[in-house]
C-alpha cells in the first residue's frame, strides 16, 4: 500500500530534504515579524495581473475563502481557473482542513461543479501522512499512529500503508473516573496526529498525553494550528489550534506542525509537482496561515478579499504581514487570463 503514494515519483527523497528545513510556525511567524518591514500590499490592477501572469507558472491556491466559501463558489472563479489552466498555469489545491482526505475534497470539488483532478489537491491529512513516510514511519505492522482528529486523517493513513487507531472510533468515550482506575496507552503508537475534532473528549486527550509522554521517541503531529475556522457563515469557531492547544498543555511539549505556514507543506508540495518556488504564486485570504505560508518559501503572494480578511484589516497599522498584491476576489485574474 505505502507503494501507491511512493508511486508518484519523489515523495520519499524530496519530502526528507524537506524536513531538514522545517521550522514550527511560531517561530516561522516571529521570525516574519523580525524581518524588514515590507511595502504595503498593492492592488491587482490589469497591468499587475499580466505581469504576475508571466512570471508564474503555478499557482497554490487556498480553498475555503479563495474558490468557495461555505458550501457555494465564489463569483467567477469556474471561468478563472479554466482560464488559468488554458494559459499554461498549473494549480495546486491546498488546505489546512484535515477533515477530508485528498479523496473527500474531490468529491467536494466535484459536488460544487469544478474540474479538479485528485492529484492537484493537497491537504494537510494528506500533509500528515507524507511527513510520516517521509521519515521512514514503519509499514511493518511495529509501529502505529493514535489519531486525534476526523475521517480525512485516517484515510489518508491508510492509503500510506501506516496503521492507526483512535480517530472516529473513539468519539463518545468517556472517563468515569473510580478509585484507581487507569488508561494504559499501546506501548506501539510511535506518532500521535491532532488534527480538527468535532469528538475531541477527555479519553483522546488522555490517551494522546500517554503516548507522547511515556512512549520513547513518540512524535507529536498537529495537522495545523489555525486558531479559528468557519465552520459556518454566522460566526467564527475554535479551530485546531484548540485541540493541538489542549495536547501542548498536557506534554509541555510542541508538535511539528505540516500544514501551512510551516515549510514541510511548501518543500513536499514543490517537490511533488516538480515547481521551482521562483515561479509559484500563492493565492489566499488568511494573512497569518496563506500569505506567510508563501513568504517563508520565497513566493508571491496574492491575498483576496472573498474571505477572512477585510481590506481594513490588511491595512490597518497593527498587520505586519503585507502580501505582494491583493484583490477583490480570484475572479479578478479572468481579464489578464484571457488576454
Ligand atoms: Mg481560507
Amino acid at each position: 500500500m505505502a507503494a501507491r503514494l511512493g508511486a508518484r515519483g519523489r515523495a520519499g527523497a524530496g519530502a526528507g530534504a524537506a524536513r531538514a528545513a522545517w521550522r514550527p510556525a511560531a517561530a516561522a511567524v516571529a521570525a516574519a515579524a523580525a524581518a524588514e518591514p515590507r511595502a504595503p500590499a498593492a492592488r491587482l490592477d490589469d497591468g499587475a495581473a499580466r505581469e504576475l501572469l508571466a512570471g508564474v507558472g503555478a499557482f497554490i491556491l487556498d480553498c475555503d475563502g479563495v474558490v468557495w466559501r461555505g458550501d457555494s463558489v465564489l463569483p467567477g472563479v469556474p471561468e478563472t481557473l479554466a482560464a488559468l489552466r488554458a494559459a499554461g498555469k498549473q494549480l495546486v489545491f491546498v488546505t489546512n482542513n484535515s477533515t477530508k482526505s485528498r479523496a473527500g475534497y474531490l468529491g467536494k470539488f466535484k459536488s460544487l461543479g469544478l474540474d479538479v483532478k485528485a492529484e492537484e489537491i493537497y491537504s494537510s491529512s494528506f500533509a500528515a501522512a507524507a511527513y510520516l513516510q517521509a521519515n521512514k514511519f514503519p509499514t511493518d505492522g511495529s509501529k502505529k499512529v493514535y489519531v486525534v482528529g476526523e475521517v480525512g486523517i485516517g484515510e489518508e493513513l491508510e492509503l500510506a500503508g501506516i496503521p492507526y487507531m483512535g480517530g472516529p472510533d473513539d468519539a463518545g468515550k468517556t472517563i468515569d473516573l473510580s478509585p484507581g482506575l487507569r488508561l494504559d496507552q499501546d506501548p506501539d503508537v510511535g506518532a500521535v496526529i491532532v488534527g480538527f475534532d468535532r469528538n475531541i473528549n477527555y479519553h483522546k486527550i488522555q490517551y494522546a498525553t500517554l503516548c507522547i509522554r511515556e512512549n520513547p521517541g513518540c512524535e507529536f503531529i498537529a495537522t495545523n494550528t489555525d486558531a479559528v475556522t468557519h465552520l459556518t457563515d454566522a460566526q467564527e469557531w475554535a479551530g485546531n489550534g484548540s485541540m493541538v492547544g489542549a495536547i501542548k498543555g498536557s506534554t509541555q511539549r510542541e508538535p511539528t506542525v505540516v500544514g501551512k505556514p510551516s515549510s514541510f507543506m511548501l518543500d513536499d508540495v514543490a517537490q511533488r509537482f516538480g515547481l521551482d518556488k521562483s515561479e509559484i504564486c500563492m493565492i489566499g485570504d488568511r494573512l497569518d496561515t496563506d500569505i506567510l505560508f508563501g513568504q517563508n518559501g520565497g513566493l508571491k503572494t496574492l491575498l483576496v478579499l472573498t474571505g477572512v480578511t477585510t481590506e481594513e484589516r490588511l491595512q490597518s497599522p497593527e498587520n505586519e504581514i503585507q502580501p505582494d498584491l491583493y484583490a477583490g476576489g480570484l475572479k479578478d485574474l479572468l481579464p489578464a487570463a484571457t488576454q
